[in-house]
């Protein structure tokens, strides 16, 4: 009896200054380098249009890659066709062939290789079972829910037992709550198959959810990659901290004097404590202040900055509110608890001083 293929070490992937220029010139993907270690996940996260699709298709061998080296394990993949190159790819329309059973749309991939019956039976029976699916798998695509679909879909690639797993945005067609469920289910398998994925999505919320590693990528470029935590504190620069966190980060244009006193638009002079080294060499510039809307409350005194202001809107959430504000340095957002002040009401807001983020006012990059 022929014995199932022997399971290999696992393999990571390495993108080596990757470009991707399409025949219209442009530059979609822009010398991104990023190593994702073997049995790890890796979430890519943007904007649309900022070339998350293209990596992941370089990646899949579906799109030829324009300028540099991709390695899968210590092959460099650049030249071979996708089938060799041990990777499934689970798109957000998971185009299940709509006359096969569950059974044969798993099984699909398998019988084609011409696996024997026997060992095609255990697979997807073993894989069906990883996913719930064991009472469906004699129904057909039309007598399944969207998130059994897309279980299915997910179930199709895993039976290929990939070295490389590669997520389009494979929950978009789900409602909000399936979609909930579903990341835990790929969180879940992720743990038990031990295999390395690189999921792309647009939306932070879910990248910040599923990624131990999240890769952010803007206009082709890769703008950082970072675990979750360090994304949300630790910006590299002033796109990621505006895209990174719901609401958004505020930002305020702000100066600073010779002296090294700081002024926001409309505001008075302060003196930073706990500002970035940083910022000494930024003397007789100007600069951006980032405040998160959590850290941005009406407080009559505490050491940091003030901003008076007036409630424009506010938006209950039931245990929390978030409030818009009016104030001479622009419009601000703050989430806090409980009901929050009225509308027109007019306050003192204040962020500590620790709190604050700073950026460079041209590049955008933030000053540490
Ligand atoms: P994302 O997945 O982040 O939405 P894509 O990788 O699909 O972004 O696209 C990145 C950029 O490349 C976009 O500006 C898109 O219009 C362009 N693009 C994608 N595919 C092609 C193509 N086949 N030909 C020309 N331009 C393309």
């Amino acid at each position: 009896m022929e014995r199932p293929p022997e399971r290999q070490a696992i393999r990571g992937v390495e993108l080596v200054s990757v470009s991707k220029l399409y025949a219209n010139g442009q530059r979609a993907v822009d010398r991104v380098s990023l190593t994702i270690d073997p049995g790890r996940l890796l979430v890519l996260v943007g904007p649309s249009g900022c070339g998350k699709s293209s990596v992941l298709r370089m990646i899949a061998g579906l799109e030829d890659i324009s300028e540099g080296e991709i390695r899968i394990g210590d092959r460099v993949v650049n030249d071979l066709p996708p089938k060799e190159r041990d990777v499934a790819m689970v798109f957000q329309n998971y185009a299940l062939y709509p006359h096969m059973t569950v059974f044969e749309n798993m099984a699909f991939a398998l019988t084609m290789k011409k696996r024997p019956r026997a060992e095609v039976e255990s697979t997807v029976r073993d894989t069906a079972a990883m996913l719930g699916l064991e009472e469906k798998l004699e129904r057909r695509p039309r007598e399944l829910s969207g998130g059994e679909r897309q279980r299915v879909a997910l179930g199709r690639a895993m039976v290929r037992r990939p070295q490389v797993f590669l997520f389009d945005e494979p929950l978009s067609n789900l409602d909000a709550r399936l979609r909930v469920q579903m990341r835990g289910e790929i969180h879940r398998l992720h743990r038990r198959l031990g295999a390395t994925m690189i999921y792309v999505t647009h939306d932070q919320v879910e990248a910040m959810t599923l990624g131990e590693q999240i890769a952010v990528l803007e206009g082709g470029v890769l703008q950082q990659m970072a675990d979750p935590q360090t994304l949300y504190h630790r910006p590299a620069n002033r796109f990621v901290a505006g895209f990174i966190g719901s609401p958004s980060m505020n930002f305020v244009a702000a100066s600073v004097g010779t002296d090294g006193r700081v002024t926001i638009e409309g505001g008075e002079p302060f003196v930073p404590e706990a500002a970035p080294a940083g910022l000494a060499g930024h003397r007789g510039r100007a600069v951006t202040l980032g405040m998160r809307p959590e850290d941005l409350a009406p407080a009559a005194n505490g050491a940091g900055v003030r901003l008076e202001a007036a409630v424009d809107v506010r938006e209950p959430l039931g245990n929390e509110v978030l409030i818009y504000w009016n104030t001479a340095a622009g419009a601000l957002t703050s989430r806090m608890a409980g009901a929050g002040p009225s509308v027109g009401e007019r306050v003192s807001l204040h962020v500590p001083f620790d709190r604050l983020y700073w950026f460079d006012a041209g590049s955008g990059a933030a000053i540490v």
